[in-house]
């Protein structure tokens, strides 16, 4: 960054094979945040080939389990030291504020110490024995690195998002090529040195940056690569997913979501005024937070008629206090959308859902502080009386945009909730539990929230139903993901077969 170079292949760190920069903006004000090297299609081979030479080699695979673990607990420990200019650096690449960057750099810990237990508890690989009726046989099933893995991360959560790649790809013992968004490439860079400091093998972690279009060829329509982990838009992993077609290689993509929170009329009807100031503030904050710039951001509100214009009036009131600003200033509850091109798109949908004929509520415009007027900034937004025919209810806006739906029956309430193709997350709300229960269950989401909305944990599985992606990422089965299952069947008494008798 700024002269020095930011491209970290085959254990050294490199400018661009072109020389080629890119600047990234601060959004908060337009700003220059830093300089970086923009990867050539060469420079990305070249990661690659460095990642499959190091799998290949056979070091780090082998490296005893309980090795990794303590390499992915010294990770930990550095990311704690260094928390507070890894949360400065992604506050000033996506203009989010300090206090959610701390709470990202604390969740990334947290998956670098949840890998190393797992792996470090089981081993992660230790499989399992089969009793194939031959007492001289020894059946076994083992698991094994998957091999080379391309790892593509979005620019929303710059390092949590690859955090939940590059600790189990490191805890399975892959090597790896990391690729962060073009738009926010700085931690994942400060990331990259602080895993050499803590000693991940020459290798064993490339780092290409660069624009995805002119990169992704290079990094996914390739035979070096075992395995693809994207996070990011449903377009973009459909042609990734296409271009590893060809190779037959094993791809999971984390796309988008466009996830409903359901609020029923009882949450007031229980009197307590508690689970009302709840559900209008989860709701408010599922949406708004991070500017709605969240895959599980609950962007459609989905609520009983006959308390949905008592529900929408509390809401509109709390989204106008919402303090806008930069990130670094500690009085900024949310900063800016992440770029001028991305405020385009999100402005874009705005004016569609007028045409569309959504009523607004409130928001629709830029912030007039002139105080905001050289960031990306943009006011949260409510459409009230939307319906399924509206794109701005089917389609992702990924900006600070509420549709509001309004149901009378449980039965409607559910075929709302899963009348999207996505499935991502969905969030309900009621004081009745065994009418949670029911609903949670009958929706077809990967994550759904009762009582609650946006929380996660390291041990918990994350992905999405439908169009919101295959595979998962952390919990048990976001290690399995980045290994292979071998059946090894060992005959410790072998005899002729005896088939055949000439
Ligand atoms: P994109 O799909 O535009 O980009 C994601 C990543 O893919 C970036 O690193 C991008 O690089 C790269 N990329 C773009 N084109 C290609 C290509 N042809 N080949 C290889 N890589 C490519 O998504 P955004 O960055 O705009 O992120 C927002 C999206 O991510 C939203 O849809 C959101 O819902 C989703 N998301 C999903 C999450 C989940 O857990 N399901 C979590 C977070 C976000 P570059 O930026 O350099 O072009």
């Amino acid at each position: 960054m700024d002269g020095e170079p930011d491209l970290y292949i085959g254990g050294a760190w490199r400018h661009a094979s072109d020389g080629g920069t890119r600047d990234v903006i601060n959004p908060a004000d337009g700003s220059v945040a830093g300089v970086v090297d923009e990867a050539t299609p060469d420079d990305a081979r070249q990661a690659v080939a460095a990642a499959r030479a190091a799998f290949d080699d056979g070091a780090w695979r082998a490296t005893p389990v309980a090795e990794r673990a303590a390499l992915l607990d010294r990770i930990a420990e550095l990311l704690q030291r260094d928390k507070e200019d890894l949360a400065a650096l992604e506050t000033r690449d996506t203009g989010k504020t300090l206090a959610e960057s701390r709470i990202d750099i604390d969740d990334v810990t947290s998956v670098f110490r949840y890998y190393a237990k797992l792996v470090g508890v089981d081993g992660g690989d230790t499989g399992r024995i089969i009793d194939v009726g031959n007492p001289a046989v020894i059946s076994r099933v083992v698991r094994e690195p998957i091999g080379v893995c391309v790892l593509i991360a979005p620019w929303n959560y710059p390092l949590l998002q690859m955090s939940w790649k590059i600790a189990p790809a490191l805890a399975a013992g892959c090597t790896m090529v990391a690729k962060p968004s073009e738009v926010t490439p700085l931690s994942t860079i400060a990331f990259v040195h602080l895993l050499e400091e803590a000693g991940v093998p020459p290798s064993v972690v490339n780092l290409v940056q660069g624009s995805g279009a002119v990169l992704g060829e290079a990094l996914t329509a390739t035979a070096e690569v075992d395995f693809i982990s994207f996070t990011g838009g449903l377009a973009t992993g459909t042609t990734i997913s296409k271009m590893a077609a060809d190779n037959v290689t094993k791809v999971a993509v984390e796309l988008g979501g466009k996830n409903p929170h359901i609020v029923f009329a009882d949450v007031r009807d229980a009197g307590d005024g508690d689970s009302w100031a709840a559900a209008v503030d989860h709701v408010l904050t599922g949406v708004f937070l991070h500017s709605g710039q969240v895959c599980s951001a609950g962007t459609r509100l989905i609520v009983e008629e006959s308390v949905a214009d008592d529900f929408v009036t509390a809401l509109a009131a709390r989204a106008e206090t919402i303090r806008m600003g930069d990130g670094m200033d500690p009085a900024s509850e949310t900063g800016p959308l992440v770029s001028e091109q991305h405020r385009a798109k999100v402005e874009a949908y705005v004016e569609l859902g007028i045409s569309e004929g959504a009523k607004l509520i409130t928001g629709g415009a830029r912030p007039a502080d002139p105080a905001l007027a050289k960031g990306s900034f943009y006011l949260p937004t409510i459409f009230d009386r939307c319906d399924r025919s509206m794109r701005i209810v089917r389609e992702e806006t990924f900006g600070p945009i509420l549709t509001v739906e309004r149901f009378t029956t449980e039965a409607e309430a559910i075929a709302l909730g899963n009348d999207t193709e996505y499935g991502l997350a969905a969030g309900v709300r009621t004081s009745d539990a065994a009418r949670g229960e029911r609903v949670v269950r009958a929706l077809r989401h990967g994550t759904v929230w009762l009582n609650d909305f946006g929380y996660y944990t390291a041990a918990a599985e994350w992905g999405g139903f439908g169009k919101s992606g295959n595979g998962r990422e952390l919990g048990p089965t976001g290690l399995t993901e980045y290994q292979e299952i071998k059946h090894i069947w060992h005959n410790t008494a072998p005899t002729a077969a005896g088939w055949f008798k000439g």
